[in-house]
């Protein structure tokens, strides 16, 4: 089926949403594989970083101080001042479009503290954070849908995008399946967004939503558009044990502490400032080491969170989703025991390159691809370089989502419609087809266990040449055997077993661009720990890593981009000390 539009976006999420109310006038379609209101934004918790002072003195270049050092340099200056100078503007666009936000006594936006986020380059905490209560990303989403809809943006729920179509270097639409009936429909637009989020579900042990599979990414990266810094990704240090579901920063925010098998707070040992405060991806490994050390729980690979001595009363008030998810999840009750935890595959710094307007850029030299935006998650407009500052995820879906609708407007006035490529659901029919004709025998469960199973061995908080090596070799088998995968169910409606299978093949791209990064990059930087070379290495590796997929599966291409830095002293380079 043939559908023609100005705009069409990909992904209803929190950057999706932002980007199709800038577009008045406008016909505009967004696609979605799950209902708008279930993307993974309605997961976050804990708030939107903005520096609006409401509380106590705040500027955005002391947020912009914090991003840039939390993302341990690696981060493109520019793009970190429009994000957090754009960042307040943003969040009052959220609020007079009726986002119900916890107020002050005199009626403002109320805010809170969260980990890193500074007053005065580093002095002391502040509160940045805005927030509806423990639920701002869910009240993100229903705003921003309910103001979608009043204007007049068409949706496709449960549309699963399988390809990117591009004629004479001109992004022109994109082939969907449509999941309820199994139909392949094709989309024509002047401007394509990509706001498809990430891809934790590569790991076993994660905190994402089983939507979060790569897709955008992949799709963008088998039409040759490189992935930027993929090996940069974050892991949240509160996983529960296990299962990976997020437990808030704000828990140790209000003071829960992190507790080993011996009995010990250890994180006051590491750091004796910041302690249990300090960034994620040193919480991260201090947990590991002290895994390594025997001091996990029974000697084994998990550690606690304890928030006992905060009183029933406070964690009532305070925590009551992490409570839950405590006894839900574990059956512990945290008013009387400790909650055990591991760390969890969190958040994607790298994705597709974009510049400060969203428009994805093919190489070291920022080239543009008309008609072809990405924002959110799957972007990497490099603001989070290589290390995410919790709270700053939701301000660059609004900040750059928004960007990215307003730079489509002004595309679309003065472009037409490029013309399709011949055959353009060829390769969309193949990929489909192959599955469902297939009498290889291979399982995608399996492919799927076996590819997590490998990087939360080897692609996880620490890293080393050994390990990686092994894990491409596998990833490389993996993608083998994917060739083979053989459907059970050949049935045309809802077929969710083809869904996951095309999923996997998204992850399996996800997991070869990350482990090809990590191995290359030989240097510790942010979220990404080589055992083998534990320093920052800024001579070397102050620069971006951007992987292009080569003609055969395995081959993977390495290319280098620039970061850039601003001439101000305060930003310059330095060690990341707490
Ligand atoms: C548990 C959890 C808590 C978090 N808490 C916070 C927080 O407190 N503060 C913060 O700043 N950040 C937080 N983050 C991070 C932040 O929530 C995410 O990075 C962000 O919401 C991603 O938004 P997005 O718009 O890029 O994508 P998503 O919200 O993930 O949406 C992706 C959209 O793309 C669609 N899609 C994907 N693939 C396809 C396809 N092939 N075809 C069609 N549609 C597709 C999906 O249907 C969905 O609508 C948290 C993340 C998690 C997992």
């Amino acid at each position: 089926m043939y559908h023609k539009f100005d705009v069409i976006i990909v992904g209803a999420g929190g950057a999706g949403l932002m980007a199709a109310m800038q577009l008045p006038g406008a016909s505009v379609a967004v696609l979605t594989k799950v209902y708008p209101t279930r993307s993974h934004t309605g997961a976050a918790q804990g708030g939107v970083a903005a520096a609006l002072g409401n509380l106590e003195e705040d500027h955005w270049k002391w947020h912009m101080y914090d991003t840039v050092k939390g993302g341990d340099y690696l981060v493109d200056q520019p793009a970190a001042e429009v994000l957090t100078r754009e960042a307040i503007d943003a969040v009052y666009e959220l609020e007079h479009r009726g986002l119900p936000f916890n107020r002050t006594a005199d009626g403002r936006i109320d805010q809170r503290r969260f980990g890193g986020h500074t007053r005065n380059y580093g002095e002391g905490p502040v509160r940045r954070s805005c927030y509806a209560a423990d639920r701002t990303g869910h009240m993100i989403l229903q705003t921003m849908y309910q103001n979608a809809i009043k204007n007049q943006v068409r949706f496709f729920n449960e549309f699963l995008m399988l390809d990117l179509l591009m004629n004479d270097g001109q992004a022109c639409g994109v082939v969907a399946l449509e999941i309820r009936t199994g139909e392949i429909h094709t989309f024509h637009a002047k401007a394509i967004l990509f706001a498809t989020g990430g891809y934790g579900r590569a790991w076993r042990v994660t905190s994402n939503a089983f939507a979060c599979m790569g897709d955008g990414m992949s799709v963008a990266y088998r039409r040759g558009i490189p992935l930027e810094d993929m090996e940069m990704y974050q892991f949240h240090p509160t996983g529960i044990y296990k299962v990976g579901v997020l437990l808030s920063e704000a828990a140790r925010g209000e003071g829960g502490k992190l507790l080993n098998g011996k009995g010990e707070y250890f994180m006051e040992r590491y750091m004796p400032t910041m302690k249990d405060l300090a960034p994620r991806d040193i919480v991260s490994r201090c947990i590991i080491q002290e895994i390594k050390d025997g001091n996990g729980v029974d000697g084994k690979d998990y550690v606690y969170l304890d928030v006992r001595h905060l009183g029933a009363a406070k964690i009532a008030e305070k925590l009551p989703d992490i409570t839950d998810f405590a006894r839900n999840y574990l059956g512990v009750e945290p008013i009387t025991e400790p909650v055990p935890i591991q760390p969890t595959a969190h958040y994607a710094m790298g994705g597709i390159p974009t510049d400060i307007d969203a428009r994805v850029v093919i190489d070291d030299q920022w080239t543009p691809q008309p008609g072809f935006y990405a924002a959110g998650e799957v972007a990497c407009v490099s603001v989070h370089g290589a290390n995410r500052l919790g709270t700053n995820s939701l301000v660059d879906l609004i900040v750059f989502g928004r960007r990215a609708g307003k730079h489509m407007a002004q595309f679309i006035a003065s472009n037409d419609h490029a013309p399709l490529p011949s055959e353009p659901e060829g390769y969309s029919r193949e990929l489909v087809d192959r599955l469902y004709s297939s009498k290889g025998g291979e399982s995608a469960a399996n492919i799927r266990a076996t590819m997590q199973n490998e990087m939360d061995d080897k692609v996880f908080v620490e890293r080393t040449e050994n390990g990686l090596r092994k894990a491409l070799d596998t990833i490389a088998g993996l993608q083998d055997s994917y060739k083979n995968v053989q459907l059970q169910d050949k049935g045309k409606h809802f077929n969710t077993e083809l869904v996951e299978a095309v999923e996997l093949g998204f992850l399996l791209d996800c997991a070869e661009a990350t482990t090809h990064g990590a191995l290359a990059r030989q240097e510790s930087r942010g979220a990404h720990f080589r055992l083998d070379y534990p320093k920052r290495d800024d001579v070397n590796w102050l620069k971006h890593t951007l992987a292009f997929k080569g003609e055969k599966t395995h081959d993977v291409r390495l290319d280098y981009k620039d970061v850039i830095l601003i001439d101000d002293p305060i930003f310059k380079p330095k060690e990341r000390k707490y």
